[in-house]
C-alpha cells in the first residue's frame, strides 16, 4: 500500500516537472536534445506569415549536461543591426552575435555555449536549401564550441524542424518535426 502511494507520488512529480520545464525532446544516436519551449516561441513569433516578411535567424545557445552528452538549448540570439535579411535569405554578421554569446556565457557563469543556428523560411513546411546545407557543414567543421553536435532549426510558417549535425563525421539528420499549434504548446 505505502509502496503504491510512493510510486504514484514519484510519477506525478515527474509529470509536474515535465509540465513546468516545457521542452521538446529529440534523440540523435545516444544523445538527448532538449529545446526549451521559449526558444520555439521566439521562432514562432518571427515566422514569415506575411507575404513580404523577411527571413530572421540567429544562434542557438545552450549547455551540455554533466555526465552525459545530452544537450539543452535554452537561449538564442535574434536579428541584429547589420544582419542581411531578405525574403529568402538571412545572413548574420559574426561580430554582434558573438558579442551577445560572450555576454550570455559570462552571465551564466560560463555554462552556456554556442550550439547551432536557427532561421525562418517562407514555407509552410520548411526544407533546407543547398546554401543552408553548405553553411551548416561549414559551421560543423569551423565552429569553436565544446559540443560535439550542433542543432539547426528552420521555422516554417506552420511547421518547424530540428536537425542535428555531428562535428565528427559531418552527418546532418532530421530529429524533430513539430507544428506550433500542437495542443497549443507554443502559445
Ligand atoms: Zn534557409
Amino acid at each position: 500500500m505505502t509502496m503504491n502511494i510512493l510510486i504514484l507520488v514519484v510519477k506525478s512529480a515527474r509529470i509536474l516537472r515535465m509540465r513546468l520545464i516545457k521542452m521538446i525532446s529529440a534523440e540523435y544516436e545516444n544523445v538527448a536534445i532538449e529545446i526549451e519551449q521559449q526558444v520555439i516561441k521566439v521562432i514562432k513569433g518571427m515566422r514569415q506569415e506575411g507575404l513580404t516578411d523577411k527571413e530572421s535567424g540567429g544562434m542557438l545557445i545552450g549547455s551540455i549536461l554533466t555526465n552525459s552528452n545530452d544537450i539543452v538549448i535554452k537561449d538564442y540570439t535574434f536579428p541584429q543591426k547589420g544582419d542581411y535579411q531578405s525574403r529568402y535569405r538571412f545572413i548574420r554578421r559574426e561580430k554582434s552575435h558573438n558579442a551577445l554569446l560572450q555576454q550570455k556565457w559570462e552571465e551564466s557563469n560560463k555554462t552556456v555555449m554556442y550550439m547551432g543556428e536557427w532561421h525562418t523560411h517562407p514555407e509552410i513546411d520548411p526544407h533546407y536549401s543547398r546554401q543552408d546545407l553548405r553553411n551548416w557543414k561549414k559551421l560543423l567543421s569551423k565552429s569553436k564550441t565544446f559540443s560535439d553536435y550542433l542543432v539547426f532549426i528552420i521555422g516554417g510558417i506552420n511547421i518547424f524542424k530540428v536537425w542535428v549535425g555531428s562535428r565528427e563525421n559531418g552527418d546532418i539528420v532530421l530529429v524533430y518535426k513539430g507544428a506550433y499549434n500542437e495542443s497549443n504548446k507554443f502559445n
